[in-house]
């Protein structure tokens, strides 16, 4: 099958009859709410992008699995030049959306499978390698998205997947039959489960011998029986209900997140990636975590792009462009948000060769990289609210803009510089609202924070790539130690 149009994603979605529940309401598919619309237009963009001849580069690719032209979303990366193309994809897409996409979960997770799978079978004699390029190419063929689970609720931080009073804390095997794996468990923070074809499930953590039933992976529809989401709550969700589009300030595109539960999933044998090998647990979170810390150099600056945008329309708007310190803050902005996109590249060029063929970042520039989205939106948010001002949270509604005795009020009193619209100025302060504080502030913002692994995990890696050692050695060398 060709790749699909944005069109026929949305209608292959809807034929899923999914479980999804929100705001005590059950729904069978995103299409039906207009809370959970937005979230699936972001994934959406990822198949319009794709069919526009000026964007066939960046975003197909032709797979050396399929031999046909596939999604870039759905590929194995073959060099370099493959891993910084993903990361001037993600840009390019989040720069259309200002919102999450949703769809590089599993771009990573398929990348991290394919090593790791490779490498567990070498040492256990598996065929996870077999299952997982059989589902890679079933699901590059027919152009679906792939979402990629791994955060367990983790109960106690302090004890073991086994350890814990409940089970069921971490995601396990309950029961193995002869034709596949029963399995049980949740995975929290689900961004786009629900617009996804399928999910691939992780564990979420290294484990240990003691927690065999927890190292698993494996792949599954989002109709299978037993597999539900609950949506969650986002800051200023509800105005997607009030049938006006400005106070929304992004109406078109969003991201929604879900705790997802498998309440006893079968997981038939062919699409089994892990199963029991505990020591491969750990290579397969460090692999995918990689990718999607790499992944955020592409996204967090696409969506950078457009606040920074926003921000300059609005000092435009407010008639303070020519200050000198509006265009120093808009500076700084683009001097945070470019650097996040070397970290992006930096690690994609440094980059190698896995054992099983494909390309991997390097770990430590990745992880590098997320460290400082960890940091660096927080201060271009601040920095845009600063140039924005008061307004973007004290404006009225739009209700009230078009309001027959009170309008006309607002047009006047909210102007700025006189040729430019009222409307036009609300609509900027909305976007910056929509990305600083709003539903975007989720991906933007604290996604930036706890996405990919929260600011410690990324610091973990950092102290074990880091290789102090040979830092130790050269400065011993320079100042002529001898021990
Ligand atoms: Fe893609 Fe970024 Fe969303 Fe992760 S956070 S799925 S990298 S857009
Ligand atoms: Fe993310």
């Amino acid at each position: 099958m060709a790749l699909m149009t944005g069109e026929q994603y949305i209608e292959s979605i809807k034929k899923i009859k999914m479980e999804i529940y929100m705001f005590g309401e059950k729904y069978s598919n995103p299409t039906e709410s207009p809370i959970l619309r937005p979230s699936l237009n972001s994934v959406r963009m990822t198949y319009d992008l794709a069919q526009m001849p000026e964007y066939e580069d960046l975003m197909t690719v032709v797979s050396p699995y399929t031999g046909t032209r596939v999604n870039r979303f759905t590929h194995i990366h073959q060099s370099t030049e493959d891993l910084i193309k993903k990361v001037k994809m993600q840009r390019l897409c989040g720069q259309k959306t200002a919102a999450c996409f949703q769809r590089c979960v599993g771009m990573d997770a398929f990348n991290a499978l394919f090593s790791t799978t490779y490498e567990c079978d070498k040492a256990h004699g598996t065929n996870y390698h077999e299952n997982f390029v059989k589902f890679m190419k079933y699901a590059a063929e027919n152009d679906l998205t792939v979402d990629g689970a791994m955060t367990d609720p983790k109960g106690d931080r302090s004890l073991a997947p086994h350890a814990q009073v409940d089970p069921d804390m971490f995601l396990h095997i309950v029961e193995r039959r002869p034709d596949g794996i029963v399995v049980r468990g949740a995975k929290a923070h689900q961004t786009g489960i629900c617009n996804s074809h399928e999910v691939i499930v992780m564990p979420t953590q290294s484990m240990g011998p003691d927690d065999k039933d927890y190292a698993v992976s494996f792949a599954v529809p989002l109709d299978t029986p037993g597999l539900f989401m609950i949506i969650g709550r986002q800051s200023c969700d509800t105005r997607k209900l009030e049938g006006t589009t400005l106070d929304v300030g992004n109406s078109e595109f969003g991201g929604v997140e879900a705790l997802t539960i498998f309440d006893d999933v079968f997981v038939p044998n062919d699409r089994i990636f892990l199963c029991g090998e505990n020591e491969f647990a750990g290579m397969l979170v460090e692999r995918f975590a990689g990718y999607h810390r790499q992944s955020y150099g592409g996204c967090k600056v696409g969506v950078g792009d457009v606040l920074i945008g926003a921000a300059a329309v609005a000092a435009d708007y407010n008639g303070a462009a020519k200050a000198s310190h509006i265009k120093d803050k808009l500076i700084e902005m683009t001097h945070l948000n470019e650097t996040l996109y070397c970290c992006g590249i930096a690690c994609s060029a440094e980059g190698h060769k896995t054992e099983s063929g494909n390309y991997i970042i390097d770990l430590l520039l990745a992880n590098v990289c997320k460290q400082n989205v960890t940091r660096f939106p927080y201060e271009i948010v601040r920095l845009a609210e600063d140039i924005a001002g008061g307004l973007m949270v004290t404006a009225p509604s739009e209700k009230d803009l078009r309001d027959e005795k009170i309008g006309p009020y607002i047009d006047k009193y909210l102007r700025g510089v006189a040729t430019v619209s009222t409307e036009n100025r609300m609509k900027i302060l909305r976007l910056i609202e929509n990305l600083a504080l709003g539903t975007a502030a989720v991906g933007y913002r604290t996604e930036s924070m706890h996405g990919a692994g929260s600011p410690q995990a990324q610091r973990i890696m950092i102290s074990r790539q880091g290789n102090l050692n040979a830092k130790k050695e050269l400065a011993k060398a320079i100042a002529h130690i001898e021990e």
